[in-house]
């Protein structure tokens, strides 16, 4: 009996663990059950929070998008050009800023400078600039010196395509006076402008600045002079205020022929 009773009390004790051993497993299943519940709520939350900021940050991304598409679609094309150089000082530090803004320009050149300083001819051509004619020594067409005139700019061709080993297609008469039969005989194309902001009769860089950002407009051709501080000046500054405003900067080819 003695025996069975410890047997008993022994099997006893044993259910008594086991059952506490049960209401534990219960107690501690309820929680962590309860835990998950909270965790899987909160993580759900947390990745519904995440989902819409996600959202708001597409929805910004793609409205960026958008804008930056309309903007590329209103893009203003507007176009550069520098007459009577190459300069050896001027030029040089105008195509350094063209250069850190990956801006292309066109450059009417005389024949007299250009066969003095080829290095610079040179470099607007490796830089994508067009180099255009702008006569040999700045002679205005008139009625009597036509063969002049012409022979001028024969010469000047001459002088830049053989640094360029490219045919010169454009000419920018000085003053604008122009003969139209000489487009055929040439095979030359004119190229005038629409913005002046008579850069060589001041020295005031912020006078021609503001002339020729008021006076900007889309397919704008403005006319500068490369042979001036208070030019290149204005020049690099008016390009900073316009692309600002939206405006970008191409060769007159792309403003002519596109
Ligand atoms: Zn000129």
């Amino acid at each position: 009996m003695g025996i069975f009773m410890r047997k008993f009390k022994k099997q006893e004790w044993m259910i008594l663990g086991l059952e506490a051993a049960l209401a534990l497993l219960l107690i501690f299943g309820y929680k962590n059950t309860a835990a998950q519940k909270v965790d899987t709520w909160s993580g759900h939350v947390e990745s519904g929070a995440d989902e819409k900021e996600k959202g708001i940050k597409e929805g910004k991304k793609k409205g960026e998008e958008k804008e930056e598409e309309e903007e590329m679609l209103q893009e203003k094309k507007i176009a550069i050009t520098f007459d009577d150089g190459p300069h050896p000082v001027y030029t040089e530090k105008l195509l350094d800023g063209l250069k850190d803004r990956d801006i292309k320009a066109t450059f009417f050149v005389l024949g007299e400078k250009a066969k003095e300083h080829p290095e610079i001819i040179e470099r607007m051509q490796e830089e994508g600039h067009i180099i255009g004619n702008h006569t040999y020594t700045h002679i205005q067409l008139r009625s009597t010196n036509r063969e002049k005139f012409r022979d001028e700019l024969i010469r000047t061709n001459q002088v830049i395509s053989g640094i360029t080993e490219q045919e010169v297609q454009y000419v920018r008469p000085p003053y604008g006076t122009w003969d139209k039969k000489l487009e055929e005989e040439l095979n030359m194309f004119p190229v005038l402008w629409n913005v002046d902001p008579n850069d060589w009769c001041t020295g005031n860089t912020n006078r021609v600045t503001k002339s020729i950002v008021d006076k900007a407009k889309e397919n704008s051709i403005i006319l500068l002079h490369d042979c001036y501080q208070s030019s290149v000046d204005a020049a690099l500054s008016s390009i900073d205020i316009l692309e600002e405003r939206g405006f970008r900067f191409v060769t007159v080819e792309e403003i002519l022929f596109e």
